[in-house]
């Protein structure tokens, strides 16, 4: 068998939807399962809905989730250019073929004469109301003119498109490899559009032709594009390519968590949840979109959370890694049925990948956090907030979000914890604790909980009894993680002076009591 070569061919017309991130994760997993190259061309023939930055911005996307292309616009191989609007004239050519061999024909309608195409068929009731078999016969077209009118009309420079000649009552048959054998006949199909009056082709002939002459393998893409399925098989019969054709995969689609509808921008954002992969400022309407990166979530996360929306390992395994999955991938087991984007559950992946990420990957989104929040922070000690806190929280931001008395002093005291807690006991034992910190030495977690140990022995008062209050005085809440860690990090002379602030504080609670 020839080599394996698949492609993500996304239009550059805004931020890229998580569905398109989940196309190229399975393209590239083929890729890597079969030992071929994975490929990004840019299809950008549609010049009116190109969105300046969102060529960039499906490049970084697809770096952050190290998703990399081995042919790419930026890194082309041999099968180049890898943008569409710098084939134009490729495509002439094969447009040229299909009319040459009466499988393509002129239309010079004008929108208003469409319009009303429509309108009439509405109107007797027709199922289709598409140009297509039957309606073409009414139309102004290289079929219904004359060989002199057509001529006449072009060289007057009248703007004309170019469209499929779709057969008359056949069965054109797709062979999917996720639906085995779908079957439309003709009468449903539309006699395509494949180049437009501004010479530039749609993105029906543009991907055929660049899916063959980049000796594309399997089409592994939305099930939104099964529709036009049909018109690819007939181009690439009609072009003579019909035995090399790719393999089509399509790829069910990401429905709302609740299973009711596709997943839109629009219901992700009602939700509270993310829709595209990372930051996504829209320069249409100056609008900034937060993407999952932003959000917190790790990439490895977000791709293991991915690969199961509409694949199975068809084990009770939940948890892989990229490089696992590129050899567990296995197309046989992508599923038809829509896949609930159940955003508890990509939750759920990042809390498992935060307890098990190094710790070096993740101090450094710690810094990146603190950064942006305008607090410095020494990377070592980030290591260790990372330690402390990995097994509590869902994302890196939750560090600071959970336990900001880390990073400040706390400003108030909860008054639940301290009406319940902060007795005359808890007082006496904090007050002594100030001293016996001060002597503690190395000044590690160990050796603070034995000088505890023995305080509390000494005075004949049981640890449970005052913990929290102890806690509450230094961290200003009830709960959290380990108190003695929490205390080595924050040093004697901070820990000491905070619980100082408590003892002033608190006291005036309980006088007023
Ligand atoms: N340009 C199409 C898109 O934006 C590509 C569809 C395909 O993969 O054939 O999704």
């Amino acid at each position: 068998m020839s080599e394996v070569r698949v492609r993500f061919a996304p239009s550059p017309t805004g931020a890229l939807h998580i569905g398109g991130v989940r196309t190229a994760l399975y393209n590239y997993l083929f890729a890597k399962k079969n030992g071929g190259k994975f490929i990004l061309r840019i299809e950008d023939t549609d010049q009116t809905r190109f969105v300046p930055g969102a060529e960039e911005y499906i490049t970084e996307s697809l770096t952050w989730l190290g998703l990399t292309p081995d042919e790419s616009p930026s890194s082309p191989g041999e099968f180049g250019p890898y943008r569409q609007s710098e084939r134009k004239n490729i495509y002439q050519e094969y447009a040229q073929k299909l009319l040459d061999e009466g499988n393509a024909y002129y239309a010079f309608d004008s929108p208003e004469e469409l319009d009303e195409m429509r309108a009439r068929l509405q109107e007797a009731g027709a199922t289709a109301t598409t140009y297509n078999t039957i309606s073409r016969k009414s139309m102004k077209n290289s079929l219904t003119l004359s060989a002199e009118e057509v001529k006449e009309k072009i060289d007057a420079g009248e703007p004309y498109v170019i469209r499929l000649k779709v057969p008359h009552k056949e069965d054109i048959r797709i062979n999917d490899m996720v639906r085995s054998w779908v079957v439309v006949h003709s009468s449903a199909v539309d006699d395509k559009v494949i180049m437009k009056s501004d010479g530039m082709p749609t993105y029906h002939l543009a991907n055929v032709v660049d899916d063959h002459l980049m000796k594309i393998t399997h089409v592994i893409r939305g099930e939104e594009w099964l529709p036009s399925a049909p018109s690819h098989v007939l181009l690439y019969r009609f072009l003579g390519w019909e035995d090399t054709m790719p393999q089509f995969s399509h790829l069910p689609l990401l429905l709302k968590p609740d299973g009711n509808g596709k997943l839109s921008k629009r219901a992700a954002d009602k939700l509270g949840f993310p829709v595209f992969p990372i930051n996504w400022n829209d320069p249409v309407n100056n609008e900034l979109s937060i993407g999952f990166r932003e959000q917190g979530y790790l990439k490895e996360a977000l791709i293991n959370f991915l690969v199961l929306l509409g694949w199975n390992p068809g084990t009770e395994r939940e948890i892989f890694s990229l490089e696992e999955l590129s050899t567990a991938f296995t197309p046989e087991r992508i599923g038809k049925s829509g896949a609930k984007f159940d955003i508890e559950k990509a939750k759920w992946f990042n809390q498992q990948y935060i307890k098990h990420v190094d710790t070096k990957t993740l101090s450094k989104e710690l810094l990146k956090d603190l950064n942006n929040k305008g607090i410095t922070c020494d990377p070592l000690r980030a290591n260790e907030y990372v330690e402390l806190m990995r097994d509590r929280i869902t994302f890196i931001t939750d560090i600071f979000e959970g336990a900001h008395y880390l990073f400040n002093r706390p400003t108030s005291f909860d008054e639940k914890v301290a009406r319940k807690r902060w007795t005359e006991e808890a007082a006496m034992i904090t007050t002594a604790l100030i001293g016996r910190l001060k002597t503690v030495s190395p000044f590690e977690s160990e050796q603070i909980h034995d000088a505890l140990v023995t305080l509390l022995e000494e005075k004949e008062v049981k640890m449970g009894k005052v913990m929290q209050a102890i806690r509450l005085s230094i961290t200003g809440v009830g709960g959290g993680p380990d108190l003695m860690k929490i205390i080595e990090l924050l040093g004697a002379e901070e820990t000491c002076s905070r619980m100082q602030e408590a003892l002033n504080q608190l006291e005036v609670k309980i006088e007023n009591q």
